[in-house]
């Protein structure tokens, strides 16, 4: 189904109006259709981006979805996430109404312009946001869009300037993806994610390896050297392929040092991205950005100019030796072993964790703590369970909300401590989300005394 070739009056329903479909609109709108059906589950006074789009044709229904998103549609454009059992979207399934996310609206609308797309369980934001840095310091124009939080249709529109667009795509973006074809294409990682949406691990693998499935020899794939999972995927991809990771590869890191081929890029000195999973991240947005010709020295300059994106192991202050980081983006137990592991062997992190218990395994946290956690703060619904999980291995305390717990983390450290908020919960039982955690947190933080 391609969008353009179709008639301008035919109708195009927007099924959720979330960021992404909002800026599927504006493009929609831009490019002359004027018969948008809009079916949106909230009100339309809560509904923040209805305001905007209201006008001759733009027709919608709010409060829920009726059989008028059947109704004459030619062209179904659903918010990525909108539940694939929901009852409305099993009949448009029969319907056989061609279903696409916004992501293959840009595509189908700019096909000449070029993509550079970036996916994974993990990572996705930091390499995407880290890599458009990269490419901006060297003089290029470059845009930033997609799952970030930038509706990616929005930014076709407002960048027109650009040499390269630079997107995040999670797998609900991608598992509608028909054409869309990036001319580089970066493939972080996989751990199971998401089962509910997409029904087994496989069909979620899958839907992420539409990201590379219309890639052609001349474009590029970015991956790691080994990722078992994808092997039945790439198998099939016949363009370029960029290989990185710490066993080898294309890119590579040893020692202290970035190398590509063999060849010493530069030392990782001055990076101020900690842990070992952001090492990962800068081999993925390197490779991409040598793979357009950029220079070592350039790289270099740019990679220590940039800094962890908010609420991910971001360092909000130091107080009399003692850093204070923020990784409110920490929702799981895989998250917070890597934040713990990113502060040095010896027993230094003050690590406060809790909230909303989503009740997984806290096993993987048995090594990390042993050897880097002091002591263990714990709040919120979660704190007990993982009281009784962490006071075997390291000193640990519960407290109620996480003020108090920063004020007994405060009292407890000495100079070189790290006091860590890596919750490995979900925010909800206090806050909410985790941007709203983090922001209470530094906040917390920047009245300390
Ligand atoms: P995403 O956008 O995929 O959620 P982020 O860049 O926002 O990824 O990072 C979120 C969290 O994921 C980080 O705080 C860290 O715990 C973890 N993470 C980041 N990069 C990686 C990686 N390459 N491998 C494993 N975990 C990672």
């Amino acid at each position: 189904m391609m969008i353009l070739n179709l008639d301008k009056k035919e109708r195009i329903t927007l099924l959720g109006l979330g960021l992404s479909n909002f800026g599927a609109a504006l493009l929609l709108k831009s490019l002359g259709f004027s018969n948008l059906f809009i079916s949106e589950a909230s009100s339309a006074d809560a509904n923040p981006f209805f305001a905007e789009l209201k006008g001759p044709g733009v027709s919608c229904e709010f409060g829920g979805h009726t059989d008028l998103v059947l109704e004459r549609t030619s062209l179904l454009v659903v918010s990525p996430g909108f539940p694939p059992q929901a009852p409305i979207f099993h009949k448009i399934q029969q319907t056989g109404i061609p279903v696409v996310t916004d992501i293959e609206l840009a595509f189908q609308a700019f096909p000449d312009r070029k993509f550079i797309a970036v996916t994974g369980s993990n990572g996705k934001s930091t390499t995407t946001a880290l890599l458009h840095h990269l490419l901006i310091q060297c003089g290029l124009k470059a845009s930033i869009g997609g799952n970030i939080g930038i509706p990616v249709c929005k930014v076709m529109l407002d960048r027109m300037d650009c040499d390269f667009h630079v997107v995040e795509l999670s797998s609900y973006q991608l598992e509608h993806a028909q054409s869309f074809r990036p001319e580089i294409a970066i493939f972080l990682n996989i751990t199971p994610n998401h089962i509910d949406h997409h029904g087994s691990y496989e069909s979620y693998t899958r839907a992420k390896s539409r990201i590379f499935f219309n890639q052609k020899p001349q474009d590029t794939l970015v991956k790691p050297v080994t990722c078992l999972e994808m092997d039945p995927f790439i198998s099939k991809h016949n363009g370029k392929k960029i290989c990185f990771g710490f066993d080898g590869g294309d890119i590579t890191y040893r020692d202290g040092l970035f190398y590509e081929r063999g060849r010493v890029l530069f030392p990782s000195e001055g990076v101020h991205l900690p842990g070992r999973h952001n090492l990962e991240n800068i081999m993925a947005a390197m490779a991409a950005a040598l793979s357009l010709g950029l220079e070592a020295p350039d790289l270099e300059k740019a990679l220590i100019t940039f800094y962890p994106l908010e609420h991910r192991l971001e360092t909000v202050r130091e107080i009399k030796g003692v850093k204070y980081i923020n990784d409110s983006k920490s929702t799981t137990v895989d998250a917070m072993v890597k934040a713990i592991e990113s502060f040095g062997p010896s027993r230094r992190v003050i690590l406060l964790a809790g909230g909303h218990d989503k009740l997984t395994p806290l096993v993987p946290l048995t090594a990390a703590t042993s050897e880097r956690v002091r002591l263990a703060v714990l709040f919120g619904e979660a704190a007990t369970r993982f009281h009784d999980f962490f006071s075997p291995l390291c000193p640990s305390v519960t407290t109620d909300t996480m003020e108090h717990a920063l004020d007994e983390a405060a009292k407890a450290a000495e100079p070189g401590d790290v006091i860590l908020l890596s919750p490995g919960c979900a925010s909800f039982d206090q806050f909410k989300n985790f941007e709203h955690r983090g922001a209470v947190f530094k906040e917390l933080v920047q009245n300390l005394r």
